[in-house]
């Protein structure tokens, strides 16, 4: 039988409950345990696509479609498991289908109510997510105890220990230890008060993690283990860590996977933790020293989290590489025509990543059409690679006005467009092409050499296709199709330019399934190829220090 252990958090948002979460997963994991994850959101859309990515961030694609919160894409980077549109329920989602039921007739009558139903619905998915092949779910609740839409969520998890009995769950909560520096000591109120919140709803904490920007003394755990009732093994510091990847061996080294697995019962030699993979990954991303300087063009740059799998993907191949990525944000309203080469020229890499909607996009494709022309390594993922077809038409072919349909409802020449499933160009597109899709790789190709095999599976999330009216014309002109969707064999999956060092795209976004320790291929062709440019560029630098 699967155990459970349930995350919340006090105090304040942003304390990185995703990352302790994902952390204790990668260690539960190295101490032999099968591990799930799954996080429940407070908030009402039904689907997280739908949501800004200015507010919200990324949105994180699964391989059976799911459109779930950026967290899953930690988790999945930490555990190194794929995870289902299940491992992610929201609020709207779990009203939907206690809704949907009470107009099947399912309740006979009952008065549906916030409990029992919806704390049902909320156990049973949780419950669900518990399998024969799984030792223990990890299950994150978003938002910060004391917010009003996260009640259901602490009653469900509360009834749910009932249920399944006390040594097959844990609760883990996060707080902030902060700093006064007028009173020249740490302060413990918060957390307290957050415990007690969390207690008010009929949760005591068997854990709890202490976000601190420095170390704090023994004695503050102490205090903290006697005012909340919890063992003093059972506070865990968790001070700010150099890069993300740290966190787990912080917390190790503090014991939190110690105490969970003796709360679980999972004792003895058996469960011994082997940390040899993670440290040396640690190793690798301490090591890297050449720098390379990849500019990702996008429309959201303001808040990072939107492209944080592209960024996670690009430093994944730095470390495979001994390379350490800098990312320059670019605003792609800004790469306009005189003015691009001043933004590009010092860029060793590019990645056009995906994104909706006609803002920024003629910037993408103006730097698509100058990195082509002055040999910068670049990457277009989705919207990324219409852009480089767009730019190829236009300059390449010589399709004056070529655009995709999404951005000019009457270009003359649609190279990019809706497709339905015969592939004719359609006026309305229904739903998005979302999650993995199979596609065959062109024998000899750059892509199929770097991804070292023919047939690879990307997910997906998009309506726009490459229009096949068109791709005989781009051939022509040199763009090579080093990928077609498998089933109809004329779905562009990947483009590439044999002239060019790295003029690679796809329609996929391949971001989502790089690892920290095994990179995406197509991000380290990227990274390869612009750590030879910036050597390249280096010793010029050093010749003309001698000349003078
Ligand atoms: N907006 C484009 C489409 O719908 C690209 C989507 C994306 O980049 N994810 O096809």
């Amino acid at each position: 039988m699967s155990k459970f252990v349930f995350v919340t958090g006090g105090v304040s948002s942003s304390l990185g409950k995703g990352l302790t979460a994902s952390s204790l997963g990668r260690l539960l994991k190295s101490r032999g345990l099968r591990v799930t994850m799954c996080k429940l959101d407070p908030y009402i859309n039904v689907d997280p696509g739908t949501m800004n990515p200015f507010e919200h961030g990324e949105v994180f694609v699964t391989d059976d479609g799911g459109e779930t919160d950026l967290d899953l894409g930690h988790y999945e980077r930490f555990i190194d498991e794929n995870l289902h549109r299940d491992s992610n329920a929201t609020t709207g989602q779990i009203y939907s289908s206690v809704i949907l039921k009470e107009r099947r007739g399912d309740y006979l009558g009952k008065t549906v109510q916030v409990i029992p139903h919806i704390t049902d619905e909320i156990k049973e998915r949780v419950r669900r997510l518990g399998r024969e092949d799984i030792d223990v779910v990890i299950v994150e609740v978003g938002g910060t105890v004391g917010d009003i839409e996260i009640v259901p969520f602490l009653e469900a998890i509360r009834q749910f220990r009932r249920e399944v009995g006390r040594d097959n769950v844990c609760y883990l909560h996060l707080t902030f230890v902060p700093f006064l520096p007028t009173a020249g000591e740490h302060k413990t109120k918060p957390t307290q008060h957050s415990v007690t919140e969390l207690r008010s709803r009929g949760i005591q904490p068997d854990v709890i993690v202490c976000r601190s920007e420095h170390p704090f003394p023994e004695s503050l755990k102490r205090k903290i283990s006697l005012l909340c009732d919890v063992e003093v093994e059972a506070v865990v510091s968790a001070v700010d860590a150099a890069s993300i990847y740290e966190i787990p061996i912080v917390l190790h080294e503090e014991g939190l996977d110690d105490i969970v697995c003796r709360l679980l019962c999972f004792d003895g030699p058996k469960y011994e933790i082997d940390l040899s993979g993670w440290e040396h990954l640690l190793e690798r991303v301490n090591a890297a020293r050449n720098v390379v300087r990849v500019g990702v063009i996008g429309k959201y740059v303001n808040l990072p989290d939107a492209y944080l799998s592209v960024v996670e993907a690009l430093r994944h191949a730095g470390f495979g590489q001994g390379a350490r990525v800098e990312i320059e944000w670019i605003q792609a309203e800004e790469v306009t025509g005189m003015l691009a080469g001043a933004r590009l020229d010092g860029l060793d890499g590019i990645v056009i990543p995906g994104g909706f909607g006609e803002r920024g996009v003629e910037g993408k494709i103006t730097a698509a059409g100058y990195a082509r022309e002055h040999g910068i390594p670049c990457l277009g993922l989705c919207l990324g690679l219409h852009a480089m077809v767009v730019d190829f038409a236009r300059n390449v072919v010589g399709l004056a006005g070529a655009n995709s349909r999404e951005v000019d409802p009457v270009t003359p020449y649609a190279v990019i467009d809706l497709m339905n499933e015969q592939l004719e160009v359609i006026e309305k597109g229904g739903t998005m092409r979302l999650g993995a899709y199979v596609a065959r790789l062109k024998p000899g190709s750059q892509v199929a050499q770097l991804y070292g095999e023919e047939t690879v599976s990307e997910r997906h999330r998009h309506r726009y296709e490459v229009n096949p009216r068109y791709r005989t014309r781009l051939e022509e002109s040199g763009l090579v199709c080093s990928g077609v969707e498998s089933k109809d064999n004329r779905l562009v999956e990947f483009i590439e330019l044999p002239s060019h060092p790295f003029w690679v795209a796809t329609q996929a976004h391949p971001e989502f399934k790089s690892r920290p320790d095994r990179p995406h291929p197509l991000f380290g062709g990227l990274v390869a190829a612009a750590l030879e440019r910036s050597e390249a560029r280096t010793p010029r630098l050093l010749d003309l220090n001698a000349v003078g």
